[in-house]
């Protein structure tokens, strides 16, 4: 799970219960949180600004399944950085097959985009990944688990 600080990265992670959420600091200043979950290991971090750790990242992203990114939906300012992180990062060769859920999260703010807002900025529509773009809130947790339900249901069926 990955998007730029602030976007409710954290919050998911608490809102589904995943308790035993582990924060470790591998490195100067990269902020990782691992939780397992049944069968699924997560593994989150802030993207962004960050040049110096990009190349660790490959690390972790090893074996990935399914990405999910998390979006500030009222955030208009960052969201071309949101943007460019998200294809630079599905641009590495460990994501090639990847699946991709997009959280357009805060959507009870009341400046948030829509979900097509949100797919228009990400250019969505242009990649080559399977994807699927879910609005969320997630300190009610509200749409979190049709997003993972269509996660769950997309790595089965692969
Ligand atoms: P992270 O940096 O991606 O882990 O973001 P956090 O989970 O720490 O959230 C950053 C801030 O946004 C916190 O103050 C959260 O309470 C708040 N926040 C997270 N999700 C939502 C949401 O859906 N709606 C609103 N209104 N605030 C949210
Ligand atoms: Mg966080």
């Amino acid at each position: 799970m990955l998007g730029l600080d602030a976007a409710g990265k954290t919050t998911i992670l608490y809102k589904l219960k995943l308790s035993q959420v582990v924060t470790t600091i591998p490195t100067v200043g990269f902020n990782v949180e691992t939780v397992e979950y049944r069968n699924i290991n997560f593994t989150v971090w802030d993207i962004g600004g960050q040049d110096k750790i990009r190349k660790l990242w490959r690390y972790y992203l090893q074996g990935t399944d399914g990405l999910i990114f998390v979006v500030d939906s009222s955030d208009r300012d960052r969201i071309n950085d949101a943007q460019e992180e998200l294809q630079s990062i599905l641009a590495q060769p460990e994501m090639e097959k990847t699946v991709l859920l997009v959280l357009a999260n805060k959507q009870d703010l009341p400046n948030a985009m829509s979900t097509s807002e949100v797919t228009q900025a990400l250019e969505l529509q242009k990649l080559r990944h399977k994807w699927f773009i879910q609005a969320t809130s997630a300190p009610t947790g509200d749409g979190l688990y049709e997003g993972l339900d269509w996660l769950s249901s997309t790595l089965c069926s692969k």
